[in-house]
C-alpha cells in the first residue's frame, strides 16, 4: 500500500525529477479507497484536465491530485515541493530557504513559505516519533 511504502532514495530521485510522478503518487494515496466526489458524493469519475485529476461524472466537479493536500494551490512544480518536503521530513535537514532556492531555482520567499507550511502540518500530526512523509503530504493545509 502506497501509504506505508518506504520512499527509498531511488524512488525519491524519481519524484525529484518528475512532477507527474509526484502527482500520481499523491492521487494514489488520496483515492486508495476509491473516488468520492466532495460535492455530491458520487463515486463515478472520468479523467480531469490536469494530470491525475478526477472529474465527477454527475456534477462535473473536478478535483486535482494536489487539492486538499500539502500541495494545495502551490504556484511551483510539485517535484520541487516534494524535494523540499523530503529533505525536511525524511532527511531531517535544516536546509535554509536560501539553499533550497539556490538548488531549485525558486524564489527564496516561495521556499520559505512552503517550508513553513510543512512545519505547520507536521506539528499538527501527533505521532511525531514516526512522522511518515505520506502523512505530512496528505495533510490538508489550512491557510
Ligand atoms: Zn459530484
Amino acid at each position: 500500500m502506497l501509504f506505508n511504502e518506504e520512499i527509498t532514495p531511488q524512488k525519491a530521485q524519481e519524484f525529484f525529477e518528475s512532477s507527474e510522478k509526484v502527482l500520481e503518487f499523491i492521487a494514489g494515496i488520496k483515492w486508495t479507497d476509491g473516488f468520492k466526489c466532495r460535492k455530491c458524493g458520487n463515486t463515478n469519475y472520468c479523467e480531469g484536465k490536469t494530470p491525475f485529476s478526477r472529474r465527477c461524472t454527475r456534477c462535473k466537479a473536478e478535483e486535482s491530485a494536489s487539492a486538499h493536500t500539502i500541495f494545495h494551490n502551490i504556484k511551483f512544480p510539485a517535484n520541487k515541493a516534494f524535494y523540499i518536503a523530503y529533505h525536511v521530513c525524511v532527511l531531517g535537514k535544516e536546509f535554509s530557504s536560501y539553499n533550497f532556492s539556490e538548488q531549485l531555482g525558486l524564489n527564496q520567499m516561495t521556499c520559505w513559505k512552503f517550508r513553513k507550511r510543512i512545519q505547520e502540518c507536521s506539528s499538527r500530526i501527533n505521532n511525531s516519533a514516526n512522522n511518515k512523509i505520506q502523512l505530512i503530504l496528505m495533510s490538508e493545509y489550512r491557510a
